[in-house]
C-alpha cells in the first residue's frame, strides 16, 4: 500500500514517521557559525549506499522539511531499484532563507555531515546546488557524485534525466493511444529549466505540437523562439486541450483541483513527487482513465548518470539503464491492469520486490 498520504503527512512524531515510512537512519545537523542547518534521510541501503541530491530551500516550518527529506529519500529507493542499479535512497535538505549565507565555509560544514554517515550516504546536486556547491563539498568527504567535469564527474545530469522522461513519455504514449508517434500530438510542458528544456528539443524533433509555460519569462521566450512553442499562463497549463500533460516543475502538481480541470490522456514528466497524494490522487487518475506513468521511473536518468560515476562505468554501460524505462513503463502499466491498481502502486510494488529478493 503507498503510505504517503495525507493522513501520515500529519504525523508530527518523527520515529513514527521513520517506522511508517520504513526509514534506516536520519541525521540532524546544526551549525551556529555558519548558520547551516538541515537533515540527511537514508531510507534503505539493502541495494547499496543511499543516494540522492541535497535541496537547500526556504521551507516554511521544520515540518516541511522533515517531510520533503522523507519522502524523497523514499522515492530514491524506489528510483533505483526499478532502473535495476545498485544504490539505496537517501537524500539531504538544507534549511536556508538567507543566499547570503551560502559561503564555501558553509558547504564544506555539509560535507562534514555527509562524511559522519561513513559512505553510508552519498551526496549529489539537488534544487538549489549545482557542481560549484559539490566542488566546497568534496573538500571534506569523497561520498560525492554529480562531480564538476574539472574534477572528473559527469557534469549536468539533466540531458540524460530528459532522455529517460522522453522515453517513458512515448510508452505512455504507446499505452494510451496505441502508438508512441508523437507526431501532431499536444504535449503541455510545465517548467521549462535543465530538463524541461531538453524535453521540448526531444518532442519538438518528434512531431510534437508544444505548449509551455514558466515563471521565468526570459527563458521562457528563448525556449518558445528556439522551437517555436506556444505559450501560456502559470496556472492556465492545467486547462490546456492537450494529449499529454508533462510536469517538469514542481512536485504535488497533480492533486484534487489539478485532476479535475486536466484534459490530457497522459501524464508523464520529470518533476519528483507529482502526486500530492499517492493513494487518493493515483486512484482519481484510474477513475478518470488518465495514464500516468511514475515520474521515479521515468526521471531517473539523472541518477543512473550519477551510479555510472560511482562505479566506474562506460557510457555504453549506463545507457541500456536508461533506454530499458521505455519497457519498464510498459510493464507498469501491464501490472496495474492486471492487479486492477494504480500505476504509481504499480511501480512500487516492482520496486519493493527487488529489494525483496535482495534482502533474502
Ligand atoms: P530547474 O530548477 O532547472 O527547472 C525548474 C523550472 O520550473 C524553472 O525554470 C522554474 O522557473 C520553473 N518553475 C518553478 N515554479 C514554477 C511554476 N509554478 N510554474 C511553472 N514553472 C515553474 O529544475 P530541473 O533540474 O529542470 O528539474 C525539474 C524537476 O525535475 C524538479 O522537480 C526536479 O526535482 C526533477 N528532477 C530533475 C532531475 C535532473 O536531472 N535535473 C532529475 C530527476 C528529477
Amino acid at each position: 500500500m503507498s503510505v504517503v498520504t495525507t493522513e501520515v503527512k500529519a504525523e508530527s512524531n518523527i520515529l513514527s514517521l521513520m517506522e511508517q515510512m520504513e526509514h534506516e537512519n536520519i541525521l540532524f545537523f546544526n551549525d551556529k557559525e555558519t548558520g547551516l542547518k538541515g537533515i540527511i534521510a537514508v531510507h534503505d541501503t539493502t541495494l547499496g549506499p543511499a543516494l540522492g541530491g541535497c535541496r537547500i530551500w526556504n521551507y516554511q516550518n521544520e515540518t516541511d522539511a522533515v517531510w520533503d527529506v522523507l519522502r524523497l529519500s523514499r522515492g530514491m529507493t524506489f528510483k533505483s531499484s526499478i532502473s535495476g542499479i545498485n544504490l539505496g535512497g537517501g537524500k539531504a535538505v538544507i534549511i536556508s532563507n538567507n543566499k547570503e549565507q551560502r559561503t564555501e565555509k558553509f558547504w564544506r560544514k555539509f560535507g562534514e555531515s555527509v562524511e559522519a554517515l561513513g559512505g553510508k550516504y552519498i551526496t549529489a546536486e539537488d534544487v538549489g546546488t549545482s557542481t560549484k556547491e559539490i566542488a566546497y563539498i568534496m573538500q571534506k568527504t569523497s561520498h560525492v557524485a554529480g562531480k564538476p567535469l574539472e574534477a572528473g564527474g559527469l557534469g549536468d545530469p539533466s540531458p540524460f534525466t530528459a532522455y529517460g522522461v522522453f522515453l517513458g513519455l512515448k510508452a505512455s504514449a504507446k499505452e494510451a493511444f496505441g502508438s508512441d508517434n508523437l507526431t501532431g500530438k499536444k504535449v503541455a510542458v510545465q517548467g521549462i529549466g535543465h530538463v524541461g528544456k531538453y524535453l521540448v528539443g526531444h518532442l519538438t524533433k518528434a512531431g510534437a505540437k508544444v505548449t509551455i509555460t514558466d515563471i521565468n519569462q526570459e527563458n521562457l521566450r528563448a525556449v518558445a523562439n528556439e522551437y517555436g512553442a506556444a505559450v501560456v499562463g502559470i496556472d492556465e497549463i492545467y486547462d490546456q486541450d492537450v494529449d499529454i500533460y508533462a510536469p517538469c516543475a514542481l512536485g504535488a502538481t497533480v492533486n484534487t483541483d489539478t485532476i479535475k480541470r486536466l484534459k490530457c490522456a497522459v501524464i508523464a514528466g520529470a518533476a519528483n513527487n507529482q502526486l500530492a497524494d499517492e493513494q487518493l490522487h493515483g486512484q482519481m487518475l484510474l477513475d478518470r482513465g488518465i495514464i500516468y506513468a511514475p515520474d521515479f521511473l521515468i526521471n531517473a536518468g539523472g541518477v543512473i548518470n550519477c551510479y555510472r560515476e560511482v562505479k566506474n562505468l562506460t557510457e555504453q554501460e549506463t545507457q541500456k539503464y536508461i533506454d530499458d524505462i521505455y519497457n519498464k513503463t510498459l510493464q507498469i502499466f501491464a501490472r496495474a491492469k492486471e492487479e486492477k491498481v494504480p500505476t504509481q502502486e504499480a511501480a512500487i510494488r516492482i520496486a519493493k520486490e527487488r529489494i525483496l529478493r535482495a534482502k533474502n
